[in-house]
């Protein structure tokens, strides 16, 4: 993917390897606008996070190889904030940065993609988690705080598949997307969980289309290894789809390229 703008450092505590080696991947992958966008702080779920005292450290971390290696690549600067009202911080959202991903990891409070929790997947109506989730990623369209939505349908993630229509379920959050201006990522870790499909699905991603919602792509990298994995499959997702040209950001300005 010639632009991948969702990746993380060891900062979140689940993620490993150097920043070096996230570009020194990239480089090699023939990426050339690569964003690191860690999971920010937030006073919920800290295990999973950096902590606020850290967000300057890893702003001068990505500055530091961004000059580094600029004749090779550029090199941004992001986060992936959690959209969950009530633990939203300022710092996070007026901070300098060249976009912010918002992503939705909690169903009041309920960490739905962590196995930890998993068991509370059985003890509820899977059609009504479903809408509950794509009416949560609706209300943070609304709230136009973020450049990108987040692993879009990440609620399939360990494939509970409800029996509605997911177009359906969805509709309302990608016209609020589109209302947002925002980008929508074409990410590639669903291939890596037991889900073993890209976020978003074909199905959503053509709805996309069909409302001119722009795409970026996302590794979602949490180890160097991930960067650009699944590469030549989500491209041709895209392209099949019809799309032609990807987006990313610079100071939370869009700028297209074709890819
Ligand atoms: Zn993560
Ligand atoms: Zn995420």
């Amino acid at each position: 993917m010639i632009v991948d703008l969702h990746n993380h450092t060891p900062r979140c505590n689940h993620a490993e390897g150097t920043l070096d080696e996230y570009v020194l991947s990239a480089i090699k992958q023939g990426t050339k606008v690569f964003g690191f966008s860690d999971h920010a702080p937030m006073d919920f779920d800290p295990k999973y996070r950096m902590k606020f005292e850290e967000m300057s450290s890893y702003v001068e971390d990505v500055k530091q190889v961004e000059k580094k290696y600029k004749d090779d690549i550029t090199i941004l600067l992001g986060y992936e904030v959690d959209y969950l009202p009530g633990h939203m911080d300022t710092r996070v959202l007026n901070a300098e940065v060249d976009y912010l991903i918002g992503s939705v990891h909690f169903l009041e409070g309920w960490g739905f993609d962590n196995p930890e929790f998993m068991g509370r997947w059985e003890e509820q109506d899977i059609d009504e988690v479903w809408q509950k989730y794509f009416d949560t990623i609706e209300d943070m369209a609304n709230t136009k705080l973020f450049d990108i939505v987040g692993h879009l349908d990440l609620i399939k993630v360990f494939k509970f598949l409800p029996k509605g229509s997911i177009s359906k379920m969805a509709k309302n959050a990608l016209n609020a997307i589109k209302k947002a201006d925002m980008v929508l990522e074409l990410n590639v870790a669903g291939y890596r969980k037991k889900i073993e499909e890209p976020y978003p699905s074909k199905e959503l991603l053509e709805l996309a289309f069909s409302l001119d919602i722009p795409i970026t792509f996302s590794s979602d990298a949490h180890k160097p290894e991930q960067v650009a994995m699944f590469n030549e499959q989500i491209v041709s997702l895209a392209r099949e789809v019809g799309y032609t040209e990807c987006a990313y950001f610079s100071k939370r300005k869009r700028i297209m390229r074709e890819f």
